[in-house]
């Protein structure tokens, strides 16, 4: 029913598509927000003032059940600890600095077989619900968790992501996301349908361009959402488009809570200005294995009683604060498909130093550097993953991709207003030089860089493999409230 109704939703006119929302989302707030979602999100308030050693001690209590529950319900892992010699009660000494005793989960183990994750005790006994993320270079990762695991990651997100931003789930909201609101092929506003049961307004991705910019604006100005969310190139997109134009919000919403693109300080200056609110960052994943929030500090908090982060070298082992490593991530609120060690596919530090905020028992990260998808290898071999920067305060520069082409030979892709000059190129060659090295750097303006089929923006595109495992495609870490 729901799949004729996806397919029925392009051919009906914008006011039935708002309705057909509407009811879904009254559907969703009803599942989503009810059942022990309050009880859930007490919990994480109150687990927001605990000292270091209740929180360890909590999320100690939560990996012994976490690790015994896959050993017994899911095949994957029954499988593959004891292909490894590990038994049941070897992993009561798993603590979450000796999670390095356990192997590593690839994502392509997750991507190839997501049945073999998921828990036998909940399979027959409880409705899944799945969740794919975009696959832009290859199959998606499929996500299984019950609704009562998606009741616990919204009150986590209720508490630690719009909590902190001085904001709630209650409160009418915005979204930039990858949903198809608006069908393909439509080039005319409204670029944004109405979920007035969640006093919701969700806008297309797909359609922020400067043509369409003022939409956007009028749109955002006549709904007033209190808080923004969705991607944050989407809304650094736009503010940038805005600022061009002179444009900025008639009100001043309370936050924008972003995910899914590293939200650097340049695109916050760029959105507050604009969308004359604070950008918050917040890291997820549609996995649903980690969480990671922005306090009101302007620090990243990693929640444990969310997930585990670990950051690890090549050979599994913990880097110290400030280095930089691969993170894995192990799930504690996922019964339907608890993931281990997973590797999730992002690069990130250890902040070396505690929050003013004093919540001393959530990790701070220094930053989640990039995806090893973005990862850019020159011909001397140095990888680098952060590019931002190439494009930071350029006049006339909107938007930049950097394709590489060959080990050597680079493709700069630029959206530039009409006022963009041969400095700015002649800049951005430098800037890009100075970090890969001596290269064959071809710059040239496009009308627009196309998203992937979950309206995303690819800031790299490397069409060299690298040497290692690191070719993983991680392609979401949308955790959105869609
Ligand atoms: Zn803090």
């Amino acid at each position: 029913m729901a799949h004729f109704l996806e397919r029925l939703y392009p051919y009906v006119p914008v006011s039935i598509q708002n309705l057909g929302i509407s009811i879904f989302g009254l559907a969703w707030k009803r599942e989503r927000l009810g059942g022990k979602f309050q009880e859930y999100v007490r919990g994480f308030r109150e687990r927001d003032r605990w000292s270091p050693e209740e929180m360890q001690e909590y999320v100690q209590t939560e990996l012994s059940r976490v690790l015994r529950h896959a050993f017994e319900h899911v095949p994957y892992y029954r499988k593959k600890w004891q292909r490894a010699g590990i038994n049941k009660n070897d992993l009561e000494g798993i603590t979450p600095k000796r999670l390095s005793h356990l192997p590593v989960t690839p994502k392509t183990d997750l991507r190839s077989d997501p049945d073999s994750f998921v828990a036998q005790k909940t399979k027959g006994q409880e409705k899944l619900l799945r969740y794919q993320s975009s696959g832009s270079t290859g199959t998606p990762i499929t996500a299984v968790c019950t609704a009562d695991d998606h009741r616990r990651f919204i009150a986590a997100r209720e508490v630690r992501s719009l909590g902190w931003a001085g904001t709630s789930i209650h409160a009418p909201r915005s979204m930039i996301g990858g949903r198809l609101v608006v069908p393909r092929g439509i080039s005319r506003p409204p670029f944004e349908r109405y979920n007035w049961a969640e006093r919701q307004v969700y806008f297309s991705a797909y359609h922020i361009s400067p043509e369409n910019v003022r939409f956007y604006v009028d749109a955002l100005n006549h709904y007033q959402p209190i808080v923004l969310t969705g991607y944050a190139h989407s809304h650094f997109s736009l503010a940038r488009m805005m600022a061009e134009q002179g444009l900025t919000l008639d009100y001043e919403p309370v936050a924008a809570v972003l995910c899914s693109e590293k939200l650097t300080r340049a695109m916050k200056t760029v959105i507050k200005r604009a969308l004359r609110t604070r950008a918050y960052e917040e890291y997820g994943a549609v996995e649903n294995c980690v969480l990671a929030t922005e306090c009101e500090c302007g620090r990243l908090h990693v929640s444990p009683d969310f997930g585990i982060m670990e950051i690890v070298d090549d050979n599994g082992h913990p880097v110290p604060p400030g280095v930089e490593g691969r993170i894995l991530c192990t799930s504690l609120l996922n019964e339907a498909q608890p993931l281990i060690r997973y590797e999730i596919g992002d690069v990130g530090a250890w902040s070396n130093e505690s929050c003013p905020c004093g919540r001393n028992h959530l990790p701070v990260l220094k930053e989640v550097v990039g995806r090893m998808e973005d990862v850019i290898v020159g011909p001397d071999g140095r990888q680098t993953v952060r590019f931002h920067w190439v494009f930071i305060d350029l006049p006339g520069v909107m938007e930049g991709q950097i394709i590489q082409e060959a080990v050597d030979r680079f493709t700069i892709n630029l959206v530039t207003s009409g006022d963009s000059s041969k400095e700015v190129d002649a800049m951005i060659r430098r800037r890009f030089m100075e970090r890969i090295g001596n290269v064959s750097v071809h710059i040239q303006r496009v009308p627009e860089i196309p998203r992937t089929d979950r309206g995303k923006f690819r800031g790299v595109i490397s069409k060299v493999p690298l040497p290692r495992t690191h070719t993983e495609c991680h392609t979401t870490s949308n955790t959105g409230l869609s």
